[in-house]
């Protein structure tokens, strides 16, 4: 079956009567794919389904209704509990490198995919529940995700959104009633994620595993509709599925990297497909910038440290490659050769998409030769210096429209380190065609003045989990949802940890 079959065979559920009072409107297609694709099994009830929060901006760009999704049978749902009308769940299979060990079958083994639906923009949205309980693919694990994990995904993803970079979101988040132990008994919860899809390099490894090419057709032709539509009609549609999602990789590592994030966790099965940001785990943005930077707990070799993440990413994409190989061409050494050069346009890739954020980030508007290296002198004398990342380009930003330069200068440990970088940006500004105020405009959409600190994700957790106060959830979910807004009122979310309160590692605490 051809992924365009797949897709014919969706009929929209809407026009039959709908009995329950929660309408999804599912479409689903990939429950329409051959068994061995997944496990169909229904999410687990829980004991007292709690509402934390519905993302009502984003249920509507769904189609969903947020009074719908807040009612009892609305968090019913939300929680596992109830099965909502035209949802068909299952654990989607796959594989994946985990710090570069390859594991032949993980799968979704505490996540439910409901379904699909279709977005107002016209994009097909996958709706998982996250933390949902025991499916064929759990192993030793219990299915479930705790509070703080939810959290921390539900604030990290929505500041990714707003920052502009491809992102699975946060539709909702609601506890379980029911404790979990991971080294101590935590609160349990669930999150509903959507996804453009939850392909994964992983999923491509699982049937390449198994020596069924078959099964690696059949997922590429369906990553082809879904996500590469325009690949199908050029010359070899899986040498071009290859090329856009390796296109799309070198472009969101590009991001994360202009904005200080590290995932930490980027094995093979945590590397989408779409070329969405997804799995957040032990993630963080870093505060005083240091290109060695690790936050996960279990990243001991520093594997997927901040600056290894190109790397790590062209790893995971030559992975991908090698799936393909069978389908590449009939000949292997054609594959191989195609494989190859495709694989190698991931760096000047990444790198063109670096150096264009840089120059947005220092106001630069036209391109020059030494860009690249007085933007790198900048980092470096950042490192040295111990300068906060965001607070450095955010008041950049209003340097270059008309501040005093104390107020960046003093970020730096050796305020002077700055003062010889600043003249030779300035005398650079100089030879550009916009007035400070414009430039001004354009760095403060590229330098956001507002990150989910570290710091403040745990105390949001801390307040939460402690003492079931979600004020700080709330609070934190505004400010990063404006992340290039000025709002003096909320200076105290723009500043660094302090030592007594700087979180040098995330734990997998999942
Ligand atoms: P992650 O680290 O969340 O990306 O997950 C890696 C693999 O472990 C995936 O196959 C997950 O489904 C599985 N996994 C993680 N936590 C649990 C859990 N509590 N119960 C069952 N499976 C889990
Ligand atoms: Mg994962």
């Amino acid at each position: 079956m051809s992924s365009a079959d797949v897709f014919a065979l969706v009929s929209p559920v809407n026009t039959e009567v709908v009995t329950s009072p929660v309408r999804f409107n599912f479409q689903n297609t990939y429950v329409r794919l051959p068994e061995r694709f997944y496990s169909r099994v229904n999410p687990t009830p829980v004991a007292a389904p709690g509402l934390v929060k519905v993302n009502e901006d984003l249920a509507r760009s769904l189609g969903l209704d947020p009074t719908e999704l807040s009612s009892p049978e609305g968090v019913a749902i939300l929680a596992g509990s109830r099965v909502a009308d035209g949802s068909e769940p299952l654990a989607i299979a796959y594989a994946g490198h985990q710090f570069g060990h390859f594991v032949a079958q993980l799968g979704d083994g505490r996540a439910n995919l409901l379904g699909e639906v279709m977005g107002l923009d016209g994009v097909r949205y996958d709706l998982q529940l996250k933390g949902s309980g025991p499916t064929p693919f759990s192993r030793n694990g219990d299915g479930r995700a705790s509070l703080g994990s939810v959290l921390r995904e539900y604030i990290v993803s929505e500041a990714m959104a707003a920052l502009g970079v491809p992102t699975t979101r946060a539709l909702a988040a609601v506890t379980t009633g029911e404790s979990i132990y991971r080294e101590t008994m935590l609160p349990g919860a669930v999150l509903t994620r959507v996804a453009a899809s939850h392909l994964r390099v992983g999923t491509f490894q699982y049937f390449a595993a198994r020596n069924d090419t078959q099964g690696v057709r059949i997922l590429a032709d369906y990553a082809i509709a879904r996500h590469y539509p325009e690949a199908a009609s050029a010359k070899r549609p899986y040498l071009a599925l290859l090329e856009g999602v390796i296109s799309r990789h070198a472009q969101l590592v590009a991001q994360w990297v202009l904005l200080g994030f590290v995932h930490g966790v980027m094995n093979t099965d945590n590397t989408s497909i779409s070329g969405e940001t997804i799995d957040y785990g032990p993630c963080a943005f870093m505060e005083a910038f240091d290109p060695d930077m690790v936050f996960s707990s279990i990243d001991r070799q520093g594997r997927y440290a901040y600056s290894n993440q190109p790397r790590a990413a062209l790893w995971n994409l030559t992975r991908l490659a090698e799936t393909l190989l069978p389908i590449l061409d009939e000949n292997p050494d054609t594959s191989l050769a195609s494989a190859k050069e495709a694989l190698s346009t991931f760096d000047p890739q990444f790198e063109m998409a670096r150096l264009a954020g840089l120059r947005r980030k220092l106001g630069l508007v036209t391109e020059r030769e030494g860009d690249l290296p007085l933007a790198e002198q900048l980092l470096a004398s950042m490192a040295a210096n111990d300068a906060d990342f965001t607070l450095t380009f955010r008041r950049l930003s209003d340097v270059a429209g008309g501040s005093a330069d104390d107020t960046v200068r003093t970020l730096f440990a050796d305020p002077r380190a700055y003062d010889s970088w600043a003249a030779a940006w300035r005398s650079r500004l100089a030879e550009e065609p916009i007035s400070a105020q414009e430039r001004a405009a354009i760095m403060r959409r590229a330098n956001p003045a507002f990150i989910p600190r570290n710091h403040r994700v745990e105390a949001v957790i801390e307040a939460a989990v402690e003492r079931q106060d979600f004020q700080p959830f709330e609070e934190m979910l505004d400010v990063v949802s404006h992340p290039y807004e000025d709002r003096p009122e909320l200076e105290r979310y723009t500043t660094p940890a302090r030592p007594e309160e700087c979180v040098r590692q995330t734990f997998c605490g999942t």
